[in-house]
């Protein structure tokens, strides 16, 4: 047997005004905190956090856009400066990104506060640094995850209704990708295999999507809390978060991944965007059953996922840009995760054919 290795975050704390309660979770790190936020994130929450911490040194520094190195040595300067023992990161999934990156080199504890559910960045011990032109410089892998997630619904339920949805389409990707991992025993983000309890996690998110997604999106639009967004929420954070990282991925994000090959061609869709229509193209490819693509593509057209080229912005496409983005999807880390030879012609096959499926749900068809 290979060996199993399951990580998460040290704990994981959902609820509704919840940040009120953060010094009860973070008491035990020390005095001195440093806070990283976006200018708009400090405007709406640096005075809640300063009566959370009420009694603790608390020092805020603004994060500006991109995580690049730059950007982190000010950062740890700071930190340094104020001698923190604890950073948090406050926002989306550059900022949670940063913070793990700081809290690491100096040997501090992390805690990510996150104010969209647009990613699983908060949950994961990986970090994307980008360059100055948005290229990514490095990925750092982290020996821990972070110590604490705390999610705020009532920060949450006030975030872009767009963003919300694409952490639906990167969870979506969690139990196509990891599923295949399990099966032939393909490392998961962290060396080794996948465990049950990561598996049983990653399908209850996916179950949960089908369940609630819907009804998750209409409590978004309407920015009230309902049982439905709580479970999503959830699902959006940290089940995909835990999913991801402990099953490993197949294609589920590399199709994705080869439509930025296109350069020419300006990026209107997020990451979990992106990633709806791979998992579309991964279950093609993998030749799922009629019955599971009617299901994801429905679900995608629902709430609004991309399941088309058109979805993506991407109209009109030549031969020659299929041949870019499939020789892009070929060089990519995890295309090989299948039990199958994945060739060139089966990767611009499942491009071609999940588009089509596509058209046709928009227009009223099925595959059943
Ligand atoms: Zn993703």
């Amino acid at each position: 047997m290979k060996t199993q290795i399951l990580g998460c975050c040290g704990r994981y704390i959902q609820g509704y005004g919840e940040i009120r309660n953060l010094k009860k979770y973070v008491d035990w790190m020390g005095e001195n905190f440093l806070v990283i936020a976006s200018k708009n994130r400090l405007r709406d929450l640096q005075g809640r956090i300063t009566i959370a911490l009420e009694g603790k040194n608390v020092t805020f520094v603004q994060f500006d856009k991109q995580i690049t190195w730059e950007q982190i040595h000010h950062i740890e300067d700071v930190a340094r400066k104020a001698k923190a023992c604890t950073i948090l990161g406050v926002g989306g999934g550059k900022i949670a990104d940063t913070a793990k990156v700081v809290a690491h080199d100096i040997g501090a504890h992390v805690v990510i506060i996150p104010t969209v559910s647009a990613s699983d960045a908060s949950t994961s011990a990986t970090s994307l640094v980008y360059n100055d032109d948005g290229t990514i410089a490095d990925v750092i892998c982290f020996p821990k995850s972070p110590d604490i997630v705390l999610a705020d619904t009532e920060i949450l339920i006030n975030a872009p209704v767009r963003l919300f949805v694409s952490g639906m389409g990167d969870a979506l990707s969690t139990y196509v990708g990891g599923a295949v991992c399990q099966a032939h025993y393909f490392d998961n983000h962290f060396g080794g295999v996948g465990t049950a309890t990561a598996l049983a996690v990653a399908k209850l998110s996916y179950d949960m999507l089908f369940q609630y997604g819907r009804q998750a999106k209409k409590a978004a639009e309407q920015k009230v809390l309902t049982d439905a967004f709580n479970i999503i929420t959830e699902v959006n954070i940290l089940m995909s978060g835990m999913g991801f990282e402990n099953n490993g991925s197949a294609s589920d994000h590399c199709f994705y991944f080869g439509t930025l090959a296109l350069t020419n061609r300006p990026e209107y869709v997020y990451h979990g965007e992106g990633v709806a229509f791979s998992t579309c193209c991964q279950l093609v490819m993998q030749g799922a059953s009629n019955e599971q693509l009617d299901q994801v593509y429905r679900f995608c057209r629902d709430v609004g996922l991309p399941i088309t080229f058109d979805d993506m912005h991407l109209r009109g496409l030549t031969d020659e840009e299929y041949d870019t983005m499939t020789r892009a999807v070929l060089k990519e880390a995890f295309i090989h995760h299948h039990p199958f030879p994945v060739t060139y012609e089966l990767v611009l096959g499942a491009y071609k054919t999940a588009d089509a499926i596509g058209h046709m749900y928009h227009e009223g068809g099925t595959l059943l």
